[in-house]
């Protein structure tokens, strides 16, 4: 079932059992479904989110990561509001596009790809520009691996009382959060990253009294958040439209996994392990990391290309070929491949990943 492991951060390397649980199929309407399943992950999203579950809900909905950022924006930021965007990486300038695409009054605040988004810098902008009403950054930007001070720009954001939402797509699961304790309102994650199931569906955990408000925002049917998230609270776990029953059933096994494993703490406590492998063995070889330490997330990391001659796609291709799919560089201004620690990837896999680089 694994020609390869994907060292890459989603779809990334699942259990055999996650796979299995996709054997069976499932009436999208039916019970077995709408309440012994989406019900329960649900209420399971929330408990791993948040230490007061009353306070929030969760929303499953059809498509990639994108779709749920898309689909919190266009549902929760009204035409009158206006939204900051902090962006360190392409996710946070994705952001900025949808932004554009609703035709929102937004405002993205740039930093260097190389560097963390600067709580100090948003507390400025919100003491000058009190028109703000919503917040939103992505917590781990992806596109290098940094992980974005998450506790002190939601102390800012919440001590100028704005709403904070959260791209933690690619941290959720595998970074512990505590949305209560930050005061985080919208928070975004999808089926394929650290919860480790297979891709289809994101989902969006929200402080419930906010989404109650969201009613007629949203300027797009299939994406409107508001009608989703009623429509499975009133119909108990029902969708609105098709469902990606398998994917939604590997999920709740993924979840089971997760509990299993030791829940968050100890998902982060491997991944933390994989990425020590990863980096002192790759650093023993040669290699930089793009990012400080201190910077780096336990998710993904970059590496600079060894020399000016580096040839990414023999490197890419000798790995595939030992069992390693690695992933290409994001960002422009140098030469760099990632290759993620998240997923069904244990130490071991690491050390015999340094062992084939050290080969080839
Ligand atoms: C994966 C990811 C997304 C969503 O990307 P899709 O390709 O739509 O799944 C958004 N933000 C971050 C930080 C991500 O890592």
């Amino acid at each position: 079932m694994r020609p390869y492991l994907l060292l890459t951060p989603g779809p990334l390397t699942t259990t055999d059992t996650v796979k299995q649980a996709m054997m069976s199929d499932w009436c999208t309407w039916d019970e077995d479904y709408n309440l012994g399943i989406v019900e329960v992950i649900r209420k399971e999203l929330v408990e791993i989110a948040t230490s007061a579950p009353d306070e929030y809900t969760a929303v499953l909905m059809q498509g990639s990561g994108s779709f749920c950022v898309e689909a919190t924006l266009g549902s929760v930021v009204r035409p009158e509001d206006k939204l900051l965007v902090a962006a360190n990486g392409a996710y946070g300038k994705r952001m900025g596009i949808i932004s554009e695409y609703y035709h929102i009054d937004c405002h993205v605040m740039r930093f260097e790809e190389i560097e963390p988004v600067n709580a100090n810098k948003i507390d400025t902008y919100l003491n000058e520009h009190q028109e703000v009403t919503h917040v939103s950054v992505v917590h781990c930007e992806t596109t290098t691996g940094v992980l974005n001070p998450l506790e002190e720009i939601a102390a800012v954001v919440k001590r100028h009382g704005k709403i904070l939402i959260v791209d933690a797509m690619s941290s959720f699961g595998g970074v512990p959060i505590d949305m209560a304790k930050l005061g985080i309102d919208f928070l975004i994650s999808s089926a394929n990253k650290c919860i480790q199931g297979v891709p289809g569906f994101g989902f969006i955990i929200a402080r419930r009294s906010l989404m109650e408000k969201c009613k007629g925002i949203a300027r797009s049917l299939s994406l409107d958040l508001y009608e989703q998230w009623e429509t499975m609270e009133k119909g108990h776990g029902k969708w609105r439209f098709t469902s990606p029953t398998h994917v939604v059933r590997a999920f709740m096994q993924a979840l089971t996994e997760l509990k299993a494993e030791g829940g968050v703490e100890a998902r982060h406590a491997r991944y933390c392990e994989n990425h020590r492998v990863l980096v002192e063995g790759m650093r023993a070889l040669g290699y930089k990391t793009l990012l400080p330490d201190e910077q780096q997330s336990p998710v993904i990391t970059s590496f600079y290309y060894p020399s000016a001659d580096f040839n990414f796609k023999d490197f890419y291709l000798k790995l595939k070929a030992k069992g390693f799919v690695i992933y290409p560089g994001k960002i422009s201004q140098a030469d760099t491949f990632r290759i993620g620690n998240i997923g069904d990837v244990h130490p071991t896999d690491f050390m015999k990943l340094i062992e084939t680089i050290k080969e080839s």
